[in-house]
């Protein structure tokens, strides 16, 4: 049996390059508590993001403390087609989730928003599904006409610019996850993103107990740093960061001349992005199918393609509101189209260090499967 194709692999720099930061970890005895490894990173990103950033130990709890530090209240108005965090992080902080349908491109859908706005709606939890970013200008729109905070998931869009700009400056904050299978990884990590000065006391102290200084503790605070031997990963990945976007790229043009010639199979919309200005960071490559074209289901083609051992992944299915923790409480048949996705989509492999004879083994498999229907 040929070598098991997982649907990523994380981007990792030479060993060299990592141990040269290691080393400066030995000499300082600094592991974690703002080193600086820490200091060093937090100040590369904030140049790539163009914002305030702050650094944790993974993304979801920043999205965690972003709750806390917006000081949310009610009812948050979110979507059911994202991965468990986004949800999780509002319940588990005591607030209502209010699922909006999504649209065309997988981000929630502005047009649902309004109706579901109700006196306790207090924030509006979105999320750059795939990369893919949501209408910012029309979530500005709304949340200012019903003094609502906004919170981007942004945690699948690291890098991602709209008209030459980082995606990280819109809404109150953005969270980015760094976790090894993002594009963008510190080992495990999660950023921050934010422009307003207000809210820097409150997500710097509440990821480390609350601690102001040695005699003042301002909240009641988590442990959510990120160490030292993380943020030097994040150092060293950024160095490779475009290299890897570069490399994924050319494995999802791969997939697309054989994904053109064939009807039924969806894929992202990446002449929208040309068209309006949009630096995509080839996170993910989505695809969805349409069995009433294709004459097969997403899961006939999950279940070939394990066969050949490639491990795409059904992300994301099922959807949030169908989850065992979830479906007594809510209804998934009130976002058909998050459902309809959740059920038709599949993500292939994709990653940097795909060797050009698995993305071939990938491209093969897809297209047999393709012709073995259309004979
Ligand atoms: C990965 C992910 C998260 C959580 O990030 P971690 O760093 O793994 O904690 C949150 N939301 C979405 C959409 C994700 O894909």
């Amino acid at each position: 049996m040929e070598k098991i194709i997982n649907v990523t692999s994380p981007l990792m720099p030479t060993m060299e390059r990592y141990i040269e930061e290691l080393n400066k970890i030995w000499n300082s005895r600094w592991m974690t508590n703002n080193g600086p490894e820490y200091v060093e990173f937090q100040s590369k990103l904030e140049e790539l993001l163009e914002n305030k950033v702050e650094l944790y130990v993974n993304g979801h709890m920043a999205l965690d403390i972003a709750i806390k530090a917006l000081e949310l209240k009610g009812e948050v108005i979110t979507t059911p087609y994202t991965f468990a965090s986004t949800t999780h992080a509002l319940v588990m902080n005591g607030l209502t989730p209010v699922f909006c349908d999504i649209g065309d491109d997988y981000t929630i859908d502005v047009d649902k928003i309004e109706e579901l706005i109700t006196d306790k709606t207090c924030a509006i939890l979105a999320v750059h599904v795939y990369g893919c970013i949501c209408d910012v200008d029309k979530i500005e729109e709304i949340a200012h006409r019903h003094n609502l905070k906004v919170i981007y998931d942004a945690a699948h869009a690291f890098a991602v610019k709209k008209k030459g700009k980082s995606i990280a400056g819109y809404g109150d904050i953005s969270m980015f996850s760094l976790h090894a299978t993002k594009v963008f990884n510190s080992i495990e990590g999660g950023i921050l993103a934010y422009h307003d000065e207000k809210y820097a006391r409150e997500l710097r102290n509440l990821r480390n107990f609350g601690i102001e200084n040695e005699e003042s503790i301002t909240s009641v605070g988590l442990n959510a740093k990120m160490n030292e031997f993380a943020a030097a990963m994040g150092i060293c990945n950024l160095e490779i960061l475009e290299e890897a976007i570069a490399a994924r790229r050319i494995i999802v043009e791969k997939y697309l001349e054989i994904i053109q010639c064939s009807k039924g199979i969806k894929t992202l919309n990446y002449e929208n992005f040309k068209n309006n200005d949009i630096e995509y960071n080839y996170a993910y490559m989505p695809i969805e199918i349409d069995e009433s074209i294709t004459g097969f289901t997403r899961d006939d083609l999950h279940s070939f393609l394990k066969t050949k051992n490639i491990g795409a992944r059904k992300y994301f299915y099922p959807i949030v509101t169908d989850y065992e923790c979830y479906r007594d409480k809510f209804n998934s048949n009130l976002t058909p189209n998050a459902k309809k996705v959740g059920d038709r989509i599949l993500t292939l492999p994709l990653s940097a260090s795909m060797t050009e004879e698995e993305v071939s083994r990938c491209c093969n498999a897809l297209r047999e499967m393709i012709e073995r229907k259309r004979m």
